[in-house]
């Protein structure tokens, strides 16, 4: 009999386990922290296909979009929005480059002028010469996503932390875990940042990339930012209690610094920005939220078989949009279909 371990309770367990149970199998998710994961508990939330490495990466991204209005579908009252984003994180030439680049893809993007754009953003205090406003994006929170999704699975979660695989005759047979042994025939590697320790007794290097990532939660606004804003400086969104929402770091998905720097001025420095963006009110700090984000060496989504039977992997930054779809993809392959092409590009192979 198959029995199916998935390590990992963050958004990328969640989802698989959300979308093998839909096809009939019995999965238990083997984890140290509890539902809703680590990354996941620290993000941003952005659903987008407008950040991309690649067009094979937007393919991906694009139907992660997609694939999250199924799950809402399929999960009715999830609380992912679709409020579009505004976007001038690049300006001048650069801008209308990625604007050209995205309409040829078959991404919906609208050139806004100063006024339209004060129009769309009447808080705004700097308001651009132009912008790019992405109507397909939204926002959703990972870590309420992956509690609904293990709730709606069924799936048993054991709270341990797996030490090794243990493999014989090149099967995967099981787990090392603080709480001893647990047999399987299959297991499912959504460890984020904790992939790589488990793969290297293996023989196996998966290349992990030193990213930080710090979220800050301001004081609950007034209504002031209707749409995700993405600006040269400051990535914001505002929640439905009216907080703002903002990363300390500027472009963070794109975002190469390995360290933080000193809390209290990064925070600081952040909420300066913000005060600049919507001037007359009063934002002061409320939480932070702090991770590594899970950046495979090329940014690129691992998806797929692993370097042993039974073995399956996935990883990746940008999770939040990008589970969902590599979940349905993965969830299929698994249970006997035929490989997905929109996987392609993502294999683990490519580090073997
Ligand atoms: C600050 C920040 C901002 C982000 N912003 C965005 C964004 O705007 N848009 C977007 O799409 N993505 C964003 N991301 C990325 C996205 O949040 C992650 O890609 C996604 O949450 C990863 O989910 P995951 O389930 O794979 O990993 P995690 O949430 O990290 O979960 C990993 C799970 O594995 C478990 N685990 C690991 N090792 C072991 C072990 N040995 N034994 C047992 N359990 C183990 C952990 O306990 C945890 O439950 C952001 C990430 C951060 C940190």
């Amino acid at each position: 009999m198959t029995r199916t371990l998935i390590i990992g309770a963050g958004i990328t367990g969640a989802a698989l386990a959300c979308q093998l149970s839909r096809r009939g199998e019995a999965v238990t998710i083997v984890s140290t922290h509890a539902e809703g994961g680590l990354a996941s508990a620290a993000s941003f939330g952005w659903l987008n296909a407008s950040s991309y490495l690649s067009h094979p990466h937007f393919h991906l991204r694009h139907e992660g979009l997609a694939a999250h209005r199924r799950l809402q579908e399929q999960l009715p009252g999830l609380p992912t929005t679709w409020q579009g984003c505004l976007w001038y994180e690049a300006t001048g030439e650069a801008q209308s480059e990625t604007a050209e680049d995205l309409e040829r893809l078959g991404y919906q993007v609208q050139r806004l002028t100063r006024p339209q754009i004060a129009e769309r953003m009447p808080a705004l205090g700097p308001v651009p010469e132009t912008a790019l406003a992405f109507a397909e994006e939204g926002v959703a929170d990972p870590a309420v996503l992956a509690r609904a999704m293990i709730a709606a699975s069924g799936a048993p979660v054991i709270r341990a932390t797996v030490s090794a695989l243990t493999v014989a005759a090149g099967r995967v047979t099981g787990l090392q875990t603080d709480l001893g042994p647990m047999p399987a025939t299959r297991v499912i590697l959504a460890t984020g940042t904790g992939t790589p320790a488990l793969l290297q007794p293996l023989g196996y290097v998966l290349p992990m990339l030193q990213r930080p990532g710090l979220m800050i939660r301001t004081n609950a606004l007034p209504p002031v930012c209707p749409l995700v804003l993405a600006t040269p400086d400051q990535e914001v969104r505002q929640d439905p209690q009216g907080h703002l929402i903002a990363p300390a770091s500027a472009g963070h998905q794109s975002d190469h610094a390995e360290t933080l720097g000193a809390f209290p001025v990064v925070v600081n420095a952040t909420l300066q920005r913000l005060r600049a963006l919507f001037p007359g009110h009063d934002i002061h700090f409320a939480h932070q939220a702090m991770a590594l984000r899970p950046v495979p060496g090329d940014g690129l989504p691992v998806a797929g078989q692993g370097p042993v039977e039974g073995l399956w992997l996935a990883v990746m930054h940008s999770g939040a949009t990008l589970a969902p779809v590599v979940a349905e993809c993965l969830a299929a392959e698994i249970t006997g279909g035929p490989d997905s092409p929109i996987l392609s590009e993502f294999r683990p192979a490519r580090f073997a």
